[in-house]
């Protein structure tokens, strides 16, 4: 896929005013002949506050993200008469990535010839990867331990970005490359899925800062994936920091999407047998030619991949709201506003397998959440 860089639309509203000559109220009130644009500067303003307290708390649910500091795992391997494609690892960015990177392995996959494949997991990966596989006229299985809700994917929050992925320090370029090619297909996939059957929409997100810069990371190096690019300053925004970075960004809800593309899976004929693959010899007696491996964190014993470790996640949810549609970015914790609930989180912890819940950190989560949505200036437009 061509590289379509472009330039980042990065500015203050105040310094789009002055450029335009307008004044702040003028804007606000429309009175303009660039009311579009303005009008949609103004309406960063009119957002709703999370009630954060711990008589809303729903549940509190602990995933463990499938990190390699040196990347994600797309490689094929041949044992005797069958091929091992692998498709496993994406840390904190399974869910962003799941399309592009099953696309990269179904094409590994089409290069065997055959056109009977056992896909080993059934998370955000085994499913993307199984439907493509059907797209190009594959019987395809899926074996798993677990079903959805039961995997870590059903545990994501999820935005499409893919964050957490790797060290960028520890990658080789091969792997840049791929990653590369995985976000920009997958940016384009989840753009089709957009609607209430998979549960996939545009929303704003913010991340606030203290200070003024240019966007940095995937945002600032990547424009073209994070429409609608605007650092808004003091007054131009409700939340308590001099500062916060608007982006869109797609919002995945896994209950509903996971469900959906496993609807298609099996409308498309799949099979599903739910099994527990306790070793490479397992693996290998299976009866299908190719298999793809998407077992997540599966694939440190499955494989012996030790690079692989857990990254733990917490996220504390609260009561649904419905008046709250952006997603929000502070201090490292995350507001994601879900139809099941507002997920609260923030928590890395890596080399964590433990999947129970840390008191401690709920607290920190909760905390952390009520003093940023306290400080919040309600809305007045
Ligand atoms: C708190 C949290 C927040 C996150 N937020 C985001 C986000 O906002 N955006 C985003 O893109 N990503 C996010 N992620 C990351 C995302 O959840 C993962 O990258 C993704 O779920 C990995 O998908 P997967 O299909 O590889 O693994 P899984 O969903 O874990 O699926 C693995 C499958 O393999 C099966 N399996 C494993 N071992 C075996 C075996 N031996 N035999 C048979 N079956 C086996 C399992 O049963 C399961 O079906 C988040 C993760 C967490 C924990």
């Amino acid at each position: 896929m061509k590289d379509e860089k472009k330039s980042v639309t990065f500015f203050s509203r105040r310094v789009l005013l002055k450029t335009l000559g307008l004044s702040v109220a003028g804007a606000i009130t429309g009175c303009t002949p660039n009311k579009p644009l303005l009008m949609s500067v103004s309406r960063h303003l009119r957002l709703a506050r999370v009630r954060v307290s711990p008589d809303r708390v729903i549940r509190t649910v602990v995933g463990l993200r499938p990190y390699r500091a040196s990347g994600f795992v797309v490689r094929a391997d041949r044992f005797d008469e069958k091929t091992v494609v692998h498709n496993y690892g994406h840390g904190g960015g399974g869910i962003t990535l799941s399309w592009g990177s099953a696309h990269l392995a179904a094409e590994l996959a089409g290069r065997t010839g055959h056109r009977q494949a056992a896909v080993l997991g059934c998370g955000a990966l085994g499913l993307a990867t199984a439907r493509l596989l059907q797209r190009q006229g594959w019987m395809a299985t899926i074996y798993a331990r677990d079903l959805p809700p039961q995997t870590t994917s059903n545990i994501a929050g999820a935005q499409w970005s893919p964050t957490s992925v790797f060290d960028p320090g520890k990658t080789s370029a091969e792997f840049d490359e791929q990653f590369l090619q995985a976000m920009r297909l997958s940016y384009r996939y989840f753009q089709d899925m957009v609607g209430d059957r998979y549960g996939v929409r545009w929303v704003s997100n913010y991340i606030l800062h203290d200070k003024s810069a240019p966007p940095g990371g995937l945002v600032g190096q990547h424009p073209e994936m994070y429409p609608e690019t605007l650092l808004l300053g003091p007054g131009e925004h409700p939340f308590p920091t001099p500062y916060a970075l608007h982006y869109y960004t797609m919002f995945i809800e896994p209950a509903v999407y996971l469900n959906a593309v496993l609807r298609d899976f099996l409308e498309a004929g799949g099979k599903i047998m739910v099994r527990e693959l306790k070793s490479r010899e397992d693996v290998l007696a299976l009866t299908e030619p190719l298999v793809v491996n998407c077992t997540g964190l599966g694939a440190y014993n499955l494989f012996g991949d030790k690079e692989l470790t857990p990254i733990k996640g917490q996220l504390t949810v609260l009561l649904p709201q419905h008046d709250v549609d952006y997603l929000l970015i502070h201090q490292g914790f995350y507001m994601f506003p879900r139809r099941d609930g507002i997920l609260l989180g923030g928590t890395f912890d890596q080399g964590n397998w433990n999947l129970e819940p840390d008191l401690e950190a709920e607290h920190r989560i909760l905390d952390a959440h009520a003093d940023v949505f306290r400080r919040m200036t309600l809305p007045t437009l």
